[in-house]
């Protein structure tokens, strides 16, 4: 067998026992201890930590995103997080450097939540696909039906009070939902005893600049759930 080959018949086989009941995760004792709630969906065995689950799935090729991407692009920031942030999936400066939102979307991610007194140290940055579609076309169904138990496992690991979809696919796809943004941005859905906001994409506002303002709208609604579940307290 080829060293590419041989690669590949790894990486089907280790993804493989994460999805199979019959079949259990390399030794993850602390998961299996702390009783974590574990989400509708997600990986039956709660790897430890979002580090351990990372390292599991990083030659994830169960899709066919996996062998045209660059590099696979987990997720960023804090395991521990009150708030995270989903968006649809990486694009090019993602793609290349293995990080979330680092392009000029994620620049206004960071501008807006500044703007509301938070930064990157207090969130969690992810997106529904972890590879890069190719010239960033729509998603397919069975990448992201492929890919979802991925999402849902880092939320069931981090378990924030608050989560923020970026764009209507990721709230379509978190809560099952073919509603249009009009009717989902500005209020706060309950979704698995956690509270869902929905805004635009950060992308969405760079080239419709007319309506950041809605966005603003929206952060500082994210603001105000932040301080009702934290007391007020300093984020820092
Ligand atoms: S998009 Fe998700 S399911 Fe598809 S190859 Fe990448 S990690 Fe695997």
């Amino acid at each position: 067998m080829s060293g590419e080959a041989g690669r590949l018949a790894r990486s089907y086989f280790k993804n493989l026992e994460l999805f199979e009941d019959s079949l259990v995760l390399p030794p993850a004792a602390p998961a299996a201890e702390t009783e974590l709630p574990v989400l509708p969906g997600a990986l039956k065995s709660l790897p430890a930590s979002l580090d351990e689950f990372e390292r599991q799935i990083s030659d994830c090729t169960r899709c066919p995103l996996g062998p045209t991407r660059t590099k696979f692009v987990f997720g960023v920031g804090n395991p521990a997080a009150r708030i995270v942030f989903i968006g649809e999936a990486p694009g090019h400066d993602e793609d290349i450097k293995g990080i979330p939102f680092v392009g000029r979307a994620g620049q206004l991610l960071d501008q807006m939540l500044a703007a509301v007194g938070l930064d990157r140290r207090v969130v969690y940055i992810c997106n529904v696909l972890k590879c890069r579609p190719p010239a960033n076309r729509d998603p397919e169904p069975v990448e992201v039906a492929t890919c979802k138990p991925y999402l849902l496992t880092q939320l069931s690991i981090i378990r924030p009070p608050i989560i923020v979809c970026l764009g209507r696919h990721a709230a379509s796809v978190l809560l099952g939902t073919d509603a249009p943004m009009k009717e989902l941005r500005g209020r706060v859905l309950p979704w698995h005893d956690t509270q869902v906001l929905v805004t635009y994409h950060p992308a969405y506002f760079l080239r419709n600049a007319s309506h950041q303002y809605l966005g603003d709208q929206d952060f500082r609604l994210l603001r105000k759930l932040y301080d009702e579940i934290t007391g007020g307290a300093a984020p820092y």
